[in-house]
């Protein structure tokens, strides 16, 4: 198997120009958008093989002195948080439970940056069993993803029977006070037709439901731009069982837009990802599992932080090398670009 189809990208830049930046502080990049929001993935495992993120064999071990450790990942987010302006960071994946330090990956951050909001994104598989210490380590929210209400159909999308897993989890979560629990629900042409029922189960568990358009991250490489199911088409399909009326997006670099459902006040998110794209409005920053900074979801260019780590860089030197990353970052993906290629990684090795 190549680097490539290993999904990890075979060329890495080295220092990034700091070229016609402005003295600040701040992740600041050349179309005037700053990045308050950190993604850690912390590991490429995970307990689902979901067909638009991972293939069936799920992707090649990272070898566990490349990934990053607690301390690692800690001095990290203090250090965005303290230096660089970072206001929230979600934990992600593949699957962050996975991880049995995740808990003192929690409590460390909590620890160093106790005002700031930590968060992750689980597919909620054993976190009955997790969600009370992860909450006491100081999470303090999660996102569940879950496609599907029904059973069948879960089990051949996810490529594993657990569904009943992930319910459990969504409920313990609520019950540990990692309120309210947001549910992600990638869209599929296979469920679309489920997807009021889908609503339907989260209204009635207090979960607040965002959809979101399929991107072309998936390792099988079957996404087509032409069969993706758009949120135009979702719209259509809810509206055939609930009264939608447009919420507007709160928080302008917020993804998701919103609608009442049935006069509110519970909402219905999508993120327009493909057919809506925010790029222009983007405050994302992300670290993936084995240190490489990523500045776009699409973007092949990475800068090496392990090694920056390892090699003794101070505070100072990797502050550099993050604002420089931020300071090249591009102006958006282009997916609908005739010539746009997909990212080397899939979503399952950036982390979601
Ligand atoms: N395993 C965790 C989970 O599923 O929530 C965290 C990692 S997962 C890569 C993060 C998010 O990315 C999930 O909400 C998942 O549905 C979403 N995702 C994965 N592949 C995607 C794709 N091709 N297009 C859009 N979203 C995708
Ligand atoms: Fe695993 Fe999440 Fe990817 Fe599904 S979306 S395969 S749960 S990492």
């Amino acid at each position: 198997m190549t680097l490539v189809e290993m999904g990890i990208p075979a060329v890495r830049s080295g220092r990034p120009s700091l070229d016609g930046r402005p003295e600040t502080p701040y992740l600041v990049d050349r179309f005037g958008r700053v990045a308050r929001d950190l993604r850690v993935s912390i590991t490429e495992k995970c307990s689902l093989r979901c067909t638009y993120c991972m293939p069936e064999e799920g992707l090649p071990p990272i070898p566990v002195d490349e990934l990053l450790t607690v301390d690692e990942i800690v001095r990290l987010v203090a250090l965005a948080v303290t230096e660089l302006g970072v206001r929230e960071v979600r934990f992600t994946g593949g699957e962050p439970l996975l991880r049995r330090d995740l808990e003192k990956i929690i409590e460390g951050c909590h620890e160093r940056v106790p005002e700031t909001p930590l968060a992750m994104t689980t597919n909620g598989v054993g976190l009955r069993h997790r969600a009370r210490g992860l909450a006491a380590a100081g999470l303090g929210r999660v996102n569940v993803s879950l496609d599907t209400v029904d059973r069948l159909g879960f089990a051949r999308l996810t490529r594993r029977d657990r569904l009943d897993s992930v319910f459990a989890g969504i409920r313990a979560a609520r019950d540990a006070g990692l309120a309210p629990v947001k549910v992600n629900a990638v869209l599929m042409r296979d469920t679309l037709s489920g997807a009021p029922d889908l609503l339907r189960w989260c209204l009635d568990e207090g979960c607040e439901l965002r959809f979101i358009e399929e991107m072309p991250l998936d390792a099988d490489h079957e996404w087509a731009r032409a069969e993706m199911v758009t949120a135009a088409e979702l719209l259509d399909v809810l509206g055939a069982r609930f009264t939608l009326t447009e919420a507007g997006r709160g928080d302008p670099s917020a993804p998701a837009e919103k609608w009442h459902v049935d006069g509110g006040p519970a909402t219905v998110g999508i993120i327009a990802t493909v057919t809506r794209k925010f790029c222009d409005t983007c405050d994302r920053t992300r670290l993936t599992a084995d240190g490489m900074l990523r500045s776009c979801l699409f973007s092949d260019q990475e800068f090496d932080l392990r090694q920056a780590l390892r090699g003794g860089a101070d505070d100072d030197d990797i502050a550099a090398i993050w604002r420089g990353a931020m300071w090249n970052k591009w102006a958006g993906h282009g997916i609908d670009a005739e010539n746009f290629v997909p990212p080397e990684r899939t979503m399952g090795a950036i982390g979601g």
